[in-house]
């Protein structure tokens, strides 16, 4: 009999005979590190020697295709038609990861084998985003090899260049947009809101990265002879930051604020668990005055200074220094002038009187922002479906506080876009000891299996 339950008997099994941790265990050995400048072809073979297999079980037709951008790594698409009667679901996922730092991790474990402590599954990309991409086509072929077909048409993205920004995508899709044309985006990355109930994001924050500088003169003056009389450059550049966002960390520049926050975002966002982690203490009094928690994380935008320098802190001298340099960030939902940041900063610090800070942006929008609808047909159907599954009420928040290429997908696609992570924040992704718990591992894969045996049924 073809049923639901073979097709999830057949998920169970991939954890009980063993086969999904090895599969995991063959693709975390497999380094893809692209920030460390590994060639085209090294991470190529993740395709070749990871998932290909895979995904020739799933009777897709790959190709290999080049980067439109020359110096990004290759992309890996594929298709698979059942009926042009059929709704057509695009898969994406990223096999690249963030450097090993390797030595940083706890003793006994190497960031590139795989190892299961405390029923934790660690190694790197096992969360971002080897392991859930993982789930995800080993859903796939869970209700491929119940039911012989899909019961919907099937397109892939893959690529190696996610944790450098992405290059080539936004042309890729450009280029291949009539190969790509699909009625919704089903992908994986990300943490889940919290660890036992599956979350549904739609979208992601933006990135604007950018450097503010203060640079006086050449080479540091003696601060006895000289204190007093010189321009600080670390002074003048504190005093310049604190124009910038309040000591609450509050936005000051008006036109940096986004004008999205809808009753609609406020309503979803409610219905989230107050408790932003139970392992990081979170300052209520920090940001916007007067939103939640949740509505600072993922309905509105946040200043950050992710690095400062001036002089030599750890080889003082009595000296004023030549200048001080502060990288800063902008993190921002849709509804932000994203393209006009750097002109209203520059607007805003000539208005309080700091001409002589420079800033350099050159390229600063890491990631646009992007979100589709919440009142969309799949996150209906989407919902409702996981909803059945988990027994209760799913997280489902506007967008991911953190970045990714959605807006590829929303606005070169045209497709609504449904994220389905299968993550959890206390995962260290980007950081050592990156880890998943088995038990969620597994619960996704069934959620996942469940979910594309309902869509195939044409719900
Ligand atoms: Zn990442």
């Amino acid at each position: 009999m073809v049923s639901l339950d073979q097709a999830i008997e057949n998920s169970k099994n991939l954890f009980s005979t063993g086969e999904f941790i090895s599969k995991l265990r063959s693709l975390v050995n497999i380094v893809t590190d692209s920030k460390n400048a590994l060639s085209a072809d090294d991470l190529a073979s993740y395709y070749t020697d990871g998932i290909l297999d895979i995904l020739t079980e799933l009777g897709l037709q790959t190709e290999i295709v080049d980067n439109p951008v020359k110096t990004g790594p290759p992309f890996l698409i594929g298709t698979r038609l059942e009926s042009s009667e059929l709704k057509t679901i695009l898969l994406y996922g990223h096999g690249d990861t963030v450097p090993l730092q390797e030595g940083q991790w706890n003793e006994g474990i190497s960031p590139n084998e795989l190892k299961i402590i405390d029923e934790k599954i660690y190694g790197r990309g096992v969360a971002d985003n080897k392991g859930q991409h993982l789930i995800n086509l080993l859903a796939l072929l869970s209700v491929l090899k119940t039911r012989k077909k899909l019961g919907f048409n099937l397109k892939i993205i893959f690529e190696m260049g996610e944790e450098i920004g992405s290059p080539g995508l936004f042309e890729l899709c450009e280029q291949y947009k009539d190969y790509f044309a699909s009625d919704v985006l089903i992908a994986s990355d990300g943490p889940r809101v919290a660890v036992n109930v599956p979350t549904v994001f739609l979208g992601s924050r933006g990135a604007i990265n950018f450097e503010l500088e203060a640079k006086y003169r050449e080479g540091a003056h003696h601060s006895g002879n000289w204190g007093g009389v010189l321009r600080d450059p670390g002074l003048r550049l504190s005093h310049a930051l604190s124009a910038i966002a309040d000591k609450y960390g509050k936005i000051l520049i008006e036109n940096w604020k986004p004008n999205s926050l809808s009753e609609e975002v406020r309503r979803r966002l409610k219905s989230l668990p107050t408790t932003i982690s139970e392992t990081l203490e979170i300052d209520e009094n920090w940001g916007e005055p007067g939103l939640s928690s949740n509505e600072k994380l993922f309905g509105w935008n946040s200043f950050s200074i992710l690095a400062l320098k001036s002089g030599n802190i750890d080889v003082p001298v009595n000296a004023i220094q030549p200048s001080a340099k502060a990288l800063c960030q902008l993190r921002f939902v849709v509804g932000t002038d994203a393209n006009e940041v750097i002109s209203y900063l520059r607007g805003h610090l000539d208005h309080h009187g700091f001409q002589d800070i420079e800033i350099i942006a050159e390229n600063a929008i890491n990631f646009e922002a992007s979100r589709t609808n919440l009142n969309n047909i799949w996150l209906e159907k989407v919902e409702h479906i996981l909803e059945k599954f988990h027994g209760d009420k799913i997280h489902v928040i506007p967008n991911l506080a953190g970045s990714l290429p959605n807006n590829c997908f929303t606005d070169i696609l045209d497709i609504p876009t449904i994220w389905i992570p299968h993550s959890y924040k206390e995962c260290s992704q980007h950081a050592p000891n990156e880890h998943v718990p088995i038990k969620l591992l597994k619960n996704s894969l069934l959620l996942m299996t469940d979910l594309y045996w309902h869509l195939g049924k044409g719900v």
